[in-house]
């Protein structure tokens, strides 16, 4: 029996971790993927007391931090959460353990277009991953879509790697969403024609070789993306010849496992917490990005989602002393 299991091994809950540590607390963390969506950033260059690092190597930092105090992170996926008098946490291994309180920290997954051609050139073209995959365009043209701060990270990435990048948003320049910094970066790169923007406009569909080739041929005939379709011309055509697309459109949260334990969620999905990251449960709090504190400004970062993770352990300890 644990004292605390931390569902989750992204930067929340390995914070969590690190801090549950530190109050003595015996507990678990789970998590599939060490580190989360921090492995997905490139150049991480505003988490204080980094200048600028690579997300994957900030957080093989996090695990050595949290193995420094001799908690191993179990690689293994949470199917279920019950609760009875205690909290019973069931693994894909079948394996069943049980624990006085929970942090879920769960993260969140990339939202998608949902549009025709998305699943089926995964990985030949069509990208969640600008930092991953951003090296199999070198000098290619590629279209980045979104209007947020991960939109504007994934087009100044592929600046430097791209023939060509076209950032693809469905509203106008100044509804974009990005961080001032960002929004001079890529006005710098459009001033080079490295970048062009597309505003007021949606992707409709992703064509491969093949099926430009029925339609005419604008390109040589691949396995991979080689247009897309947009809702309203550019320069006079729908048809966007491309070789890669990036979708950078948010995220949505993981918090289906909540369910089980009636915890409260907003409509889009997001566990509500209080100041202190406790759900409506008692015994289960939450922090980063599937949290959301009522009335706090949304600010998805490295430094809140640390922030939350010592929250919910601090808090996991006051509930595990009464
Ligand atoms: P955001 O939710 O901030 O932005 C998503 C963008 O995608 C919006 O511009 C949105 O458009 C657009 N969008 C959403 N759904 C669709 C759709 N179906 N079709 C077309 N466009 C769509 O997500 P991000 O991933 O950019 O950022 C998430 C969080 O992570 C934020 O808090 C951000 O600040 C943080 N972050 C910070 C970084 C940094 O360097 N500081 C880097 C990366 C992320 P609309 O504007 O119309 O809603």
């Amino acid at each position: 029996m644990y004292d605390l299991i931390i569902i989750g091994s992204g930067v929340a809950g390995m914070t969590a971790s690190i801090y549950a540590s530190r109050y003595g607390i015996k507990h678990l963390i789970f998590g599939r993927e060490i580190g989360g969506l921090g492995l997905w950033a490139s150049k991480v260059e505003n988490y204080p007391g980094y200048v600028s690092i690579p997300g994957p190597e900030l957080m093989e930092n996090f695990r050595k931090q949290v193995e420094r105090y001799s908690v191993k992170i179990r690689q293994e996926e949470v199917i279920r959460l019950r609760k009875d008098k205690l909290f019973e946490v069931i693994t894909d291994q079948q394996e069943s353990f049980r624990t006085r309180t929970l942090i879920l920290a769960m993260g969140a997954a990339h939202r998608k277009l949902d549009i025709p051609g998305e699943e089926k050139f995964l990985g030949r073209g069509v990208s969640y991953c600008a930092s991953c995959d951003g090296f199999f365009f070198k000098n290619k043209v590629v279209g980045v879509v979104g209007g947020g701060d991960s939109a504007a990270m994934a087009v100044v990435h592929l600046a430097d790697i791209c023939q060509k990048v076209y950032l693809i948003y469905r509203k106008g320049r100044e509804q974009m969403r990005m961080e001032r910094a960002w929004k001079e970066k890529i006005e710098r790169l459009e001033k080079k024609g490295k970048v062009e923007l597309i505003l007021e406009t949606n992707l409709v569909k992703i064509f491969g070789g093949g099926e430009m080739r029925e339609m005419g041929g604008m390109r040589e005939i691949r396995e991979g993306v080689a247009a897309v379709e947009l809702d309203r011309p550019y320069e006079d055509s729908k048809h966007l010849p491309l070789d890669g697309i990036f979708i950078e459109i948010g995220q949505v949260p993981a918090s289906a496992l909540a369910a089980d334990l009636g915890v409260k969620m907003d409509k889009a999905g997001y566990i509500v917490t209080d100041l202190n990251m406790r759900t409506n449960v008692p015994g289960v709090f939450a922090a980063g990005d599937l949290a959301v504190i009522p009335g706090q400004i949304l600010l998805r970062q490295f430094v809140t989602a640390c922030a939350e993770g010592a929250l919910a352990a601090a808090s996991a300890y006051q509930f595990l002393r009464r």
